[in-house]
């Protein structure tokens, strides 16, 4: 039977759209259904803008920086909506970039809502489409506790679109996402409560890491209440009223009417008529084999939909791997083992490999030997502020290989990225210690530890 594409690609993320441009160069004819506005979350409510919010709000602390180095600084304000109107001419000229590029890659665009009618055939917008091969790339969604007065909540996807400062906020949640806002809204001038379930924000990093974060964020300013379970919440005249539980008691915080759930993300599955084919949900993510197959063949799905490693470089991997397999004759395996990866909060993190806890987990107490440096960085001496940078390797002794590489401070996330190429292709802590230092920087402290 002839189909009207070779391959149709559902969602135009950062996999959707990174597999679609790689099966169009091998010679595919490819269509790609967008519901929203092209580059997925990443572009628009994600990585992007968040990153341009996290500039913005390090701008006191440089202020504080450039008057210990001599420099007068004038009378300093913020305008809120100068920054988001800023953000979205920023993203608005990133979706141009997205649709020229699928223009020229010969990928046809449908800026519709896509859903399955049968296992070939999508009903995209008000027409039917077919395709030998369907890639699902729909990402995921943030998701809200079932509390009552939920609904007087926001979540990360409307603080891009806020048009007013919030002055309080209450943000729930410890996971990155939540721990970035808390980070970036205290630095533009908001006064931050952080409410979390456990006893640490950042679950699943290096506990050592967790803890010089939330120490640096609770120095900040930013109140941490921890062990706490979300009960209600009521409007008020002027905001929220948000009833917590804590160990102890119930005690009621007043916030702005905009505070934060930042309470976790789910694969965006509904609506796509999945019970129209044989696709396999897991855990409520699509379920697929290495390949990025689901339990139908000719269907595949890459990125967050099915819930693997929730991030951007890691579904435009996917996706490109998906296409070289399918279309371009060179198979290839994704590997999810080593995945470097940042955490936007002040100070910020950056980490490669296994933390130590990890470490001593697999291979044992007595094999793992840890180096660490903290300090001082040379930048914050003279102008007296008190910031410190963390860095740590996870050694295995027997093998002297480095199994992991973390760091708390400024620009974790760009020099990380350079020692995740030495983690990735295997270098012993001898390697690092062969490593001519580069004088005078924070970075040269991973080739200097003892
Ligand atoms: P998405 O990028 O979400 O794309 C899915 C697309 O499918 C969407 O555009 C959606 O509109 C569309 N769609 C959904 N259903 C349909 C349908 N039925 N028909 C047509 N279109 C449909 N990752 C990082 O690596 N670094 C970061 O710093 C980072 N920060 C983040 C900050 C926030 C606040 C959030 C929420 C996420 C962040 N991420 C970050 C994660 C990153 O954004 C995602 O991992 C990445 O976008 C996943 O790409 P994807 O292609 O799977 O899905």
């Amino acid at each position: 039977m002839a189909y009207d594409f070779d391959l149709f690609v559902i969602g135009g993320g950062s996999g959707g759209i990174a597999a679609a441009r790689r099966a169009a160069e091998y010679g595919a004819k490819v269509g790609l259904a967008e519901a929203g506005r092209l580059g997925g979350t990443c572009v628009n409510r994600g990585c992007v803008p968040k990153k341009l919010m996290v500039y913005a709000s390090h701008f006191p602390d440089q202020f504080e920086a450039a008057a210990g180095y001599g420099w007068t600084v004038g009378d300093r304000q913020f305008d809120w909506p100068t920054l988001i109107k800023a953000l979205d001419t920023e993203v608005t000229r990133l979706n141009g970039i997205y649709g020229t590029m699928l223009d020229k890659s010969s990928v046809q665009l449908f800026p519709h809502y896509a859903r399955f009618v049968d296992e070939h055939t999508l009903e995209v917008g008000d027409q039917k489409i077919t395709a030998e091969k369907i890639l699902i790339a729909v990402g995921g969604k943030p998701v809200k506790p079932d509390v009552p007065g939920i609904e007087y909540t926001i979540t990360s996807d409307d603080i891009f679109h806020l048009p007013q400062q919030p002055k309080r906020v209450v943000i729930l949640g410890g996971g990155y996402i939540g721990s970035e806002f808390a980070c970036i809204l205290n630095g533009l001038g908001t006064e931050v409560v952080q409410v979390i379930r456990g006893d640490k924000i950042l679950r699943g990093f290096d506990e050592e890491l967790r803890t010089e974060i939330q120490t640096a964020m609770a120095q900040q300013g930013i109140t941490l209440m921890t062990h706490c379970e979300l009960i209600a919440i009521h409007k008020t005249e002027t905001g929220v009223d948000i009833t917590i539980a804590t160990p102890e008691k119930q005690e009621h915080i007043l916030a702005d009417a905009v505070s934060l759930a930042a309470t976790g993300r789910r694969p965006n599955v509904q609506g796509l008529g999945l019970d129209n084919t044989g696709v396999e949900i897991h855990h409520g993510a699509i379920a697929v084999d290495e390949h990025h197959r689901t339990a139908v063949p000719h269907i595949f799905a890459v990125g967050d939909v099915t819930d693997r490693v929730n991030l951007t470089p890691v579904a435009i991997k996917e996706g490109r791997i998906f296409a070289d397999t399918e279309f371009g004759n060179k198979p290839g395996l994704m590997s999810h083992a080593i995945v470097p990866t940042a955490v936007f909060t002040t100070p910020e993190m950056g980490t490669v490999g296994m933390t130590e806890e990890q470490a001593k987990a697999k291979y044992g107490e007595e094999t793992i030997k840890i180096y660490r440096s903290r300090f001082r960085p040379m930048y914050y001496s003279v102008p007296g502020m008190e910031a410190r940078t963390l860095m740590k390797l996870v050694v295995h002794q027997p093998t002297d290989k480095v199994l992991g590489a973390h760091m708390v401070g400024d620009y974790a996330a760009e020099i990380i990225q350079g020692v995740a190429i030495a983690v990735q292709m295997g270098a012993t802590k001898a390697d690092f210690d062969a490593t001519i230092a580069i004088h005078p920087s924070s970075a040269e402290e991973f080739v200097t530890m003892r």
